[in-house]
């Protein structure tokens, strides 16, 4: 039976696992982690229970897929509650936008707005829709392994037809004339972790996901997926080691020879999947002499995505006004994206969005709200005490002053900063999803799915192809998984 080694156990790791065990492969993984999912994973405080990671779910049926594929029922694992108004957008002059997957009733509050995005709202829901349809039939269930598969005549083709030069910013500035609208469009690239005023307008096509397919939550919480991911996969066999830490990859004659574990353990595999962020990951494991095509030089040539300062706030209180999901626009975006990815600082006047589960599921948090806050952070690990506790009173300070003065009735409240996320994930500088998309050739040439200079070491996961989210990253392992089963 043919071995497959699997370093992490992210939402890429397991989809990966799940596939490959099913037909018929010995699979083991590696969690440095207790616990399945990743970046995917559960906090408590007091009694609120908080999703990190991915909040905002889209594209359900990709998680579904992944185990309909092995003969199960997707709802025994997760099942998923579609959020009708999904996100209530507040903007600096107090007046706020309920985004939902109902046109009518966004197009009723646009006339408010902004008569000229009313004018233009099917044409630009017309338009995300048709990048949405071709990225899906070019980019997302594609492996790309060598060069000719992102030189491929149709690959081309489909690039030029998704804006790739037009910014995401220029695009929206054809269909919204309001600066707050703007804003809230804008906010698509911070899905990939990037800014609206240098990724290319492709990304508009997560606009057509959250407005056209839906926004869902999933009951118990959205790790519930990794849950089930994990549960699956031990069904057909997978062996998950947690608390396992992947030390080393030695490499012989261009192939993934053993694995070496922080138990002091060593494993041979026949082929050896890394889930872990390529620009760190691969790097540390992998001795510079195995992997010339990917040096220093070549880690340093990516510009990271942005990274997160979470706060968790465990309320006695449910707050008049709060809802699932809400975003505090600053006054000026284009500032807050200049101080986050040029001058690599936390943002003078930050955006904060704010998860608040327990509105739509209240056992989350009996007592009251459980905030999951969230700023955009620069991708980098120098911070300090000081700076954090800036930033939450910041925060605090901020949503005060738009009128929800939560601190007063936080009983227990928490810090995640980019250096927990890069120490906890091994994620780069605390990067959400790997390379960033504000340079088009990394938008759409993202790391390759295999390693040039090794055989049988392949990738998954955020940092390589097709990107970051979590749909993104299951596809990723199913897209390697099928590849892999493929070539046996
Ligand atoms: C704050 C935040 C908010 C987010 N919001 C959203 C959202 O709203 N919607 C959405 O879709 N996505 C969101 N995401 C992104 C989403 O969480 C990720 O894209 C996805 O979960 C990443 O999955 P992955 O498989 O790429 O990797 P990870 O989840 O990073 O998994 C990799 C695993 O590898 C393990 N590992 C690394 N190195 C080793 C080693 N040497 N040995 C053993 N194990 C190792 C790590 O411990 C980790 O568990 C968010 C992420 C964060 C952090």
């Amino acid at each position: 039976m043919m071995k497959v080694g699997i370093i992490g156990a992210g939402l890429g790791g397991l989809s990966a696992a799940i596939l490959l065990a099913h037909s018929g492969f010995e699979v083991h993984i590696y969690e440095k982690n207790t616990y399945p999912g990743g970046k995917m994973r559960r906090y408590s405080l007091g009694s609120s229970q908080f999703d990190f990671g991915p909040n905002t779910i889209t594209m359900p049926s990709v998680f579904q897929e992944v185990i309909a594929q092995t003969g199960a029922v997707p709802d025994d694992y997760f099942q998923f509650t579609r959020l009708e108004v999904h996100t209530r957008n507040h903007f600096a002059d107090g007046s706020y936008f309920d985004l939902s997957s109902d046109q009518t009733f966004n197009k009723e509050q646009l006339s408010n707005f902004d008569p000229f995005a009313y004018k233009k709202f099917e044409g630009y829901i017309k338009e995300i829709t048709r990048l949405y349809t071709l990225s899906e039939q070019h980019f997302f269930r594609k492996t790309f392994m060598k060069k000719q598969d992102f030189l491929s005549l149709n690959l081309l083709k489909a690039l030029v037809k998704v804006r790739p030069l037009q910014t995401l910013h220029q695009f929206n500035q054809q269909y919204f004339e309001d600066t707050r609208l703007l804003q809230m469009v804008n906010r698509y690239a911070t899905y990939v972790g990037s800014s609206p005023y240098e990724t290319p307008a492709t990304f508009a096509m997560i606009a057509y996901l959250e407005m056209i397919q839906g926004v869902y939550y999933v009951n118990g919480g959205n790790p519930t997926i990794a849950d089930g991911f994990a549960k699956r996969a031990t069904e057909l066999g997978v062996q998950i080691h947690y608390g396992v830490e992947v030390t080393k990859i030695s490499v012989e004659s261009r192939k993934a020879r053993q694995i070496y574990l922080s138990n002091g353990e060593a494993k041979k595999f026949d082929t050896v999947i890394i889930n872990g962020d390529l620009l760190k990951v691969y790097p540390d494991l992998v001795e510079s002499r195995d992997r010339p095509s990917f040096q220093t030089k070549h880690v340093e040539s990516y510009q990271p995505t942005m990274s997160a300062f979470v706060l968790l706030a465990s309320l006695n209180k449910r707050v008049e006004g709060l809802k699932h999901h809400q975003v505090f626009f600053s006054s000026d975006y284009y500032k807050e994206f200049q101080e986050l990815f040029q001058k690599k600082q936390f943002p003078s006047d930050p955006t904060i969005y704010i998860c608040n589960s327990s509105y739509t599921e209240k056992a989350m948090s009996p007592n009251g709200d459980n905030l999951m806050i969230l700023i955009n952070a620069p991708a980098t690990t120098i911070e300090s005490t000081d700076q954090l506790v800036e930033q939450k009173q910041k925060i605090y300070h901020t949503l005060s002053l738009k009128g929800f003065p939560v601190q007063k009735h936080v009983v227990e409240d928490m810090i995640i900063s980019p250096r927990n996320i890069s120490h906890q994930f091994h994620s780069f500088n605390g990067a959400l999803y790997g390379p960033s998309a504000n340079r088009v050739k990394d938008a759409f040439f993202r790391p390759s799915n295999k390693a040039k200079d090794i055989n049988n070491l392949y990738f998954v996961g955020g940092s390589t192809h097709p990107g970051g989210g979590s749909p993104m990253v299951t596809m990723s392992g199913m897209n390697v998984a099928n590849h892999i089963i493929q070539s046996k």
